[in-house]
């Protein structure tokens, strides 16, 4: 029987050098919970070319009728899904008018 190179863990155990001790595949488990996962990052570049498709179709700011750069939500999304990718509640804006509007939802978010 070929002997097994041995060697003792952080948490005190020993075990085959070859393999992962217990504690390890916990702590892996855990970070890779914490990174965001492949849903989260395909949501990304799904948002990115739907926004640019929006932004193809409504190239004016709704309010002031410049070029828009940012796709806003009408409605606070609030991570709602839903109310995210609902194009009803899209409207492109410019910068200056998405700051502005930003600003007023964070005093009336403040109360
Ligand atoms: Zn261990
Ligand atoms: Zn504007």
């Amino acid at each position: 029987m070929a002997w097994k190179p041995r060697r003792v863990c952080r948490c005190g155990k020993i075990i085959a050098a070859t393999d992962l001790c217990e504690c390890q595949i916990k702590r892996k488990a855990e970070n890779d919970r914490r990174r965001p996962n492949a849903n989260d990052r395909g949501y990304d570049s799904r948002w990115k070319l739907a926004r640019r498709a929006f932004l193809d179709k409504h190239p004016d700011c709704a309010m002031c009728g410049k070029p828009a750069v940012v796709v806003d939500h009408k409605t606070p999304h609030r991570g709602d899904r839903a109310k995210f990718w609902d194009k009803g509640n899209w409207q492109p804006l410019c910068a200056h008018h998405h700051n502005s509007t930003k600003q007023s939802q964070e005093r009336r978010d403040d109360r």
